[in-house]
């Protein structure tokens, strides 16, 4: 380390972390700025095309190292695994001591497998590639045999996930289990378009009971119903890293870290929190854990460190959802537009349009990075225009150090 380097540690390499550092290194280029990003994997996961690697997809492969390329950030590949806030100190795979002055926490969720017995055991998840890539080579086997396969949550990733294998695998038996409606979110005619997917891609919806039990060749229905299943996809219910509350970092009861308006924890304001590992609140409600809003906080979060470094006051975070993005396999899609606090608008988009967008959508965070090595781009589409600004004029942040 140089004399009076500021040291700023970045804790995970998913959407946020990367976008954290990258964006903050070409913003600080010219200050004494060191910026040091740990991931356990060099390889970049693309979180939103899991549910194509299930459905036996390949993708393109982002190394990070060749994402940081040019930026002067260096990379630790390693698993944190211990966090110490009042020595300003993480351990990386219970070896390494890497020391801060501002840490990034962005170590993001996972998919919640222990509420349900078997879960754990028996279903797969969309967190890791190679999860979903061995599920994808079982898909394979359970098609050819003419099993039966159940995608386990109705939210829009089990959507995406039950609509990408009905498509990928005609005539396999798929099942949706849901407790609640699938696009119960959406708008109407949104709502009633994917339903019409389901239908044109021979999926079946089970709503009203929650699974009770994953068994190896069947789910348990709350009731004791069983529905056949050989090969079970779990996306329901998330889980965070639990880090920050071993180290005594104050988090919400999902273990998050509660942050204030500007996104330093509030216990601890060298530790700016971000994306899903953050409970960021707005004006009109909490956040929930999606790319679309977790990639503004990293943006946020650069420009704050930023911002501390010239002695300047952070700023309050201000965002508003724009669009719930769904694909339903490869030729399909539908967009419901929202207001900030992701309520439907009237507009939706569908077909080979949605098709489109969803897919601009799904690339743009890879862009950025690039772009961000160079220019200051904008990963915030809504800063939720009047649902925000009067909280935000009311909430300033406090400065480096307080
Ligand atoms: C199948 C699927 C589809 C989705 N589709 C959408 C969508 O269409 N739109 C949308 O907005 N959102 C979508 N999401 C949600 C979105 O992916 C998340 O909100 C987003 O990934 C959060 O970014 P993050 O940086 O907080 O976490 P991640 O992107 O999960 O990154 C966390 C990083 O931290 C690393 N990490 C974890 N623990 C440690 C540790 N101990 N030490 C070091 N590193 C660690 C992880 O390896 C990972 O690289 C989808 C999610 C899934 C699973």
């Amino acid at each position: 380390m140089t004399e009076n380097e500021h040291r700023v540690l970045v804790l995970g390499a998913g959407y946020t972390g990367m976008l954290a550092a990258i964006r903050l290194a070409h913003r600080t280029r010219r200050a004494r700025v060191r910026v040091t990003l740990v991931n356990p994997s060099a390889r970049f996961t693309e979180r939103l095309r899991m549910h194509q690697v299930a459905a036996g997809q390949r993708l393109a492969d982002h190394r990070i190292p060749d994402l940081l390329a040019g930026t002067g950030i260096q990379f630790v590949q390693g698993t944190v695994t211990a966090l110490d806030p009042d020595r300003s100190t993480v351990t990386v795979d219970d070896r390494t001591t890497l020391g801060y002055d501002s840490l990034v926490y962005a170590l993001g969720s996972s998919t919640d497998t222990s509420r349900v017995p078997g879960a754990g055991t028996h279903a797969f998840t969309l967190d890791a590639p190679q999860v979903a890539a061995r599920f994808a080579a079982r898909l394979r086997d359970v098609a050819a045999a003419g099993g039966a396969v159940t995608v386990c949550g109705g939210g829009l990733t089990g959507i995406e996930a039950a609509t990408e294998i009905a498509e990928a695998h005609p005539g396999l038996d798929v099942t949706l289990i849901s407790l609640g409606e699938p696009g119960a979110m959406m708008g109407e005619r949104a709502r009633a378009y994917l339903y019409r997917a389901f239908d044109r891609l021979g999926v079946t919806v089970r709503t009203g009971r929650g699974v009770t039990k994953v068994l190896p060749d069947a789910v348990e229905l709350d009731g004791g119903e069983l529905v056949p299943s050989q090969l079970c996809l779990w996306t329901t219910g998330v889980r965070v890293p639990t880090l920050a509350a071993d180290a005594g970092i104050a988090v919400d009861e999902g273990g998050r870290i509660v942050v204030d308006a500007t996104l330093r924890s509030v216990s601890h304001p060298n530790i700016h929190a971000i994306g899903d590992a953050a409970a960021v609140r707005q004006a009109w409600g909490p956040i929930h854990g999606t790319c679309q809003s977790g990639m503004p906080t990293a943006q946020h979060t650069a420009d704050t460190v930023a911002r501390l470094l010239r002695g300047r006051p952070a700023r309050p975070f201000r965002f508003g959802y724009v669009h719930q993005p769904v694909s339903l396999g490869r030729r399909d899609a539908v967009i419901q537009f929202t207001h900030a606090d992701d309520t439907p608008r009237r507009l939706y988009l569908k077909g080979r349009a949605a098709v489109r967008y969803k897919d601009f959508v799904s690339g743009s965070p890879i862009t950025t990075y690039r772009l961000s090595r160079r220019v200051n781009v904008t990963a915030t589409l809504s800063r939720g225009g009047r649902a925000t600004r009067r909280a935000a004029a009311d909430d300033r942040g406090t400065p480096l150090g307080a």
